[in-house]
């Protein structure tokens, strides 16, 4: 892709009503464009990020068999009024009334929604479990929206839903789900730690917010830092397995204010294993029984002719969130080099040729390398502009497509000029340069 022919319009300096810097950056080089308080529109840099975020969250969804569909933004208040949540979600739910007078609403969660799908159709204890999950566009009206699409009023969410017989199998269903949160955010290159959690107005009984560091983030933790060293690498999808996996998580004190007391964690982590700190939830798992099959009557038959509700689980992404947070983990603020894993750059490598006057030898060297990467399926991005090379080069930084060809004078010959961007430079012949991209590519 030619830069000349993106829409990727970027501004000289940071604009100032960004307060942090995945807001800074975003504005910056045009990932978003806001459209009115909390509300954005994805411009084609930001979208691609968002995209391939989701991409990585479904094929981690569909390896834990959760299945794939989508429900409407907008949904009816009848199903809202049957589970009693209509009047308790309060100002947060923005509220439609159609021609006739029906009083709808632009959906802030799925549980009823789901809930009144599950009950139409299934009946027996036989068609259990079922995960079910979609990826669709949220609203709440946050009070104080801010921070960009951190914490906006319309936001793209990855929700899931379980559906077993009993307690003993809906556990089951939460850890497949808490092994997927890992994996996915594990490929995203991101340290996402599950801690234990209130439950709030979703209401139930067992709940983890997954959060990653960040001190721009709104969430204050408490933990035990040997809680960083563990991954779920060894952990198969299969019961006991995957109680040990979170089993070994829990035994590390890890909550948010929420949940801490002082004493509590001062008695069970040693000084050295304190870390207070603040992160940003980028997921969050509830499980919660029958709070929505009881009320909304989603009963099966059991094995022994006795009926009961089907208990039930929710399982969120921040999807939208995510792009914000990578940037959080990722972005050199100082140095103004961003970063994005290869798993969701926007591109794979920028080519940077510098273009003399009267001289194109460089730009059509740079097409000649865009023709082998593409025979590679590598993605890059070629600043065919005639600024200068040093703020072609600051310009790609900040755009973060994690590698970058400088091609001037240094690369002459069969070797190029190459980097991961912000690293040092090396001399390379293109096919070790597209060794190494696809190297990385397929680790992930
Ligand atoms: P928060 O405490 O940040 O308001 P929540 O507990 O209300 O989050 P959930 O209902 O669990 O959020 O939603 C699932 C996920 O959706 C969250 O973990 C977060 O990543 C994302 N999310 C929630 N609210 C917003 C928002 N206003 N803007 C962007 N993403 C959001
Ligand atoms: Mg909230």
């Amino acid at each position: 892709m030619l830069l000349s022919n993106s829409f990727i319009p970027i501004l000289k300096n940071n604009p100032s009503e960004a307060k942090i810097k995945s807001h800074q950056l975003m504005l910056r080089v045009g990932m978003i464009k806001q459209a009115s308080a909390g509300i954005y529109s994805w411009l084609p840099l930001g979208f691609k990020v968002m995209k391939k975020i989701e991409q990585i969250v479904r094929e981690e969804q569909n390896k834990i068999g959760a299945q794939e569909i989508l429900m409407p933004t907008i949904q009816s208040s009848e199903i809202w009024k049957e589970s009693g949540r209509y009047d308790d979600y309060g100002e947060e739910m923005l509220r439609i009334t159609d021609r006739q007078n029906r009083e709808m609403l632009y959906g802030p969660t799925n549980e009823e929604q789901v809930t009144e799908i599950f009950r139409s159709s299934i009946k027996s204890y036989k068609s259990l479990p079922q995960l079910m999950y979609h990826i669709q566009w949220k609203f709440r009206d946050e009070i104080r929206p801010r921070f960009g699409i951190m914490r906006g009023r319309e936001f793209y969410m990855k929700d899931a839903y379980s559906f077993d017989v009993s307690d003993e199998e809906a556990f089951f269903s939460y850890n497949k789900f808490f092994l997927s949160y890992l994996k996915t955010f594990k490929r995203l290159d991101l340290t996402a730690i599950p801690m234990a959690a209130d439950t709030g107005p979703i209401g139930g009984n067992l709940s983890h917010e997954f959060i990653i560091l960040a001190d721009t983030g709104e969430s204050k933790i408490f933990t035990d830092k040997r809680i960083f060293d563990l991954n779920s690498d060894d952990t198969q999808l299969e019961k006991s397995s995957l109680e040990k996996m979170r089993k070994k998580y829990e035994q590390f004190y890890a909550v948010t204010d929420e949940k801490f007391n002082k004493d509590e964690f001062e008695k069970i982590v040693s000084k050295e294993n304190q870390l207070i700190t603040k992160g940003i939830e980028v997921g969050h798992i509830f499980y919660f029984g029958d709070k929505y099959s009881k009320p909304m009557n989603a009963s099966v038959d059991l094995p022994g002719g006795k009926k009961d509700f089907v208990k039930m689980g929710s399982y969120g992404i921040g999807v939208s969130r995510l792009v914000g947070a990578i940037i959080e983990a990722k972005y050199d603020e100082k140095n103004e080099i961003m970063k994005w894993p290869l798993s969701v750059a926007p591109y794979d490598i920028a080519l940077i040729p510098m273009i003399n006057k009267n001289d194109n030898s460089a730009l059509d060297r740079a097409n000649n390398i865009n023709s082998e990467l593409l025979k590679n399926n590598i993605d890059a991005i070629i600043d065919d502009t005639d600024e200068n090379f040093s703020s072609k080069i600051k310009k790609m930084n900040l755009i973060g497509a994690p590698y970058q060809i400088l091609i001037g004078k240094k690369s002459e010959g069969d070797l190029l000029e190459f980097k991961e961007t912000g690293g040092e430079t090396q001399n390379l012949p293109l096919n070790k340069i597209i060794e190494i991209i696809n190297k990385q590519k397929n680790s992930i």
